[in-house]
């Protein structure tokens, strides 16, 4: 047996398989996905890009942008959706419940890409969502909740340089003044950017109302490599990690590389060297295997090589399910920087660049989606989100699970970013049951 068949056999049996209670379901429908136009629907999207194919490159109010956001809202409209946007561009599509009164449910993601990205992230969330409203449709569900797609303006943040930003505003996470200031490279403001692509009205209007939501599913390639190593089809989120990242000065004494001696050098970069095994070690030591700790930025000024380094900086990004234990490491990567200051006689200073909390997903909709995906005889596991999504804020107003379905090799953020038609087939069966089950339900929100 070689290694790696070992490897996969010792992850199989870490693999949470999701256990189905019996749920009585509300009606006896007969759902078929049309893989066949949601393909050809993905593949136009893709189309949209200021990269060759397979490429994807769709930055948030590039004129690329607007155009793939007049597709998918045609789209919803051949569809009969009632369509709205807000004034950062987050864009509705509703399907009428019988009791529109009630809190609706949710469904969507993202078409923005990063540049040189892929075509499944964030767009399979969005167009198959919609492919499981026009096949509840076709089935003659009639839904007591209102069902509702939403395309998240920004959950990239290659433009305002922070990510989900319609999801930040919709669940009143990211103040308004803040919004307003932000800026892109060439110095023009989200006010300004916003405006002059059509999308009008106070900032103050997009935060979504209490109880807009009862419930709110995201589907979402996988982005790593877990389900396809499993050969599970599925993967039903129980929490999604969050990002506290910190940019660190260090500052020493800088000199000739020859002319001063060892003992009395004060190397700012031999201090970042510790800093950064301080921090794999605070991550390392955290108890969990879900705590993970990653130095991504080193600028040595003045960088040359004959110069003792006399300043750097560094940007760190600390990632956990669980705030506590994120924050307790932290704490201990700080006190070794405090340490490492003192004995190498160089000054740290710390600036907070973000900081947002993790977010558990939903029991109650995480059984649902375990049991629409077991009614298809679909395989699915329990799995933590590691990367961030618009579910993270989402959570903060509405009860939210996500769906993952697996991605050749976990690959994402490039152009070879690959999910096969089954499994998106697969994604959106089990969404449509889960949209069904929880629009005819009463008692969840
Ligand atoms: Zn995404």
């Amino acid at each position: 047996m070689d290694g790696a068949v070992v490897s996969t056999m010792v992850r199989r049996t870490r693999a949470e398989t999701c256990k189905v209670p019996d749920l009585q379901r509300l009606e006896s429908v007969n759902l078929k996905i049309n893989i066949a136009q949601l393909s050809t629907e993905l593949e136009i999207l893709a189309s949209f890009s200021d990269a060759p194919a397979p490429a994807v490159t769709r930055v948030v109010f590039s004129e690329t942008d607007l155009r793939a956001r007049r597709y998918v809202k045609e789209l919803c409209a051949n569809a009969e959706l009632t369509v709205r946007e807000d004034a950062v561009g987050n864009t509705f599509a509703r399907w009428l419940g019988s009791e529109p009164e009630l809190p609706a449910i949710g469904t969507g993601s993202h078409i923005d890409a990063i540049p040189n990205a892929g075509r499944y992230d964030g767009t399979v969330g969005v167009l198959a969502g919609l492919e499981a409203i026009r096949t509840l449709q076709r089935a003659g569900v009639r839904p007591r909740r209102s069902i509702e797609l939403v395309l998240f303006t920004s959950e990239e943040p290659t433009r305002f340089g922070i990510g989900c930003l319609g999801s930040r505003l919709l669940s009143g996470t990211l103040d308004v003044a803040e919004a307003r200031g932000l800026k892109d490279k060439e110095g023009r403001s989200l006010e300004e950017w916003r405006q002059a692509v059509g999308f009008a009205g106070d900032l103050r209007s997009v935060v979504l109302p209490r109880g807009h939501y009862a419930g709110f599913v995201e589907l979402h390639i996988e982005q790593g490599p877990l389900l396809e190593q499993h050969g599970t089809a599925l993967g039903v989120v129980t929490a999604i990690a969050a990002p506290s990242s910190l940019r660190i000065w260090i500052e020493g004494e800088g000199g000739h590389a020859g002319a001063v001696l060892m003992p009395s050098r004060r190397d700012a970069l031999c201090a970042a060297a510790e800093i950064t095994l301080a921090l794999e070690a605070a991550a390392r030591n955290s108890g969990a295997v879900d705590t993970v700790g990653t130095t991504g930025v080193c600028d040595v000024f003045p960088g040359a090589i004959n110069s003792i380094p006399l300043r750097v900086r560094l940007e760190i990004d600390v990632r956990d399910i669980d705030e506590a234990r994120r924050d307790s490491v932290l704490a201990h990567f700080r006190a070794s920087c405090e340490e490492i200051a003192g004995r190498r006689r160089v000054a740290i200073r710390t600036e907070i660049i973000n900081t947002d909390p993790p977010a558990a997903c939903d029991k109650q909709i995480m059984v649902v989606l375990a049991a629409g995906a077991a009614r298809h005889g679909l395989s699915c596991e329990y799995m933590v989100s590691r990367a961030y999504h618009d579910s993270l804020f989402m959570a903060r107003v509405a009860p939210v699970a996500m769906l993952f379905i697996p991605c050749r090799g976990g690959f994402s953020h490039r152009p070879d970013e690959f999910a096969s038609p089954q499994a998106i087939m697969n994604g959106a069966l089990s969404l449509a049951e889960a949209l069904a089950e929880l629009a005819a339900n009463k008692g969840i929100g």
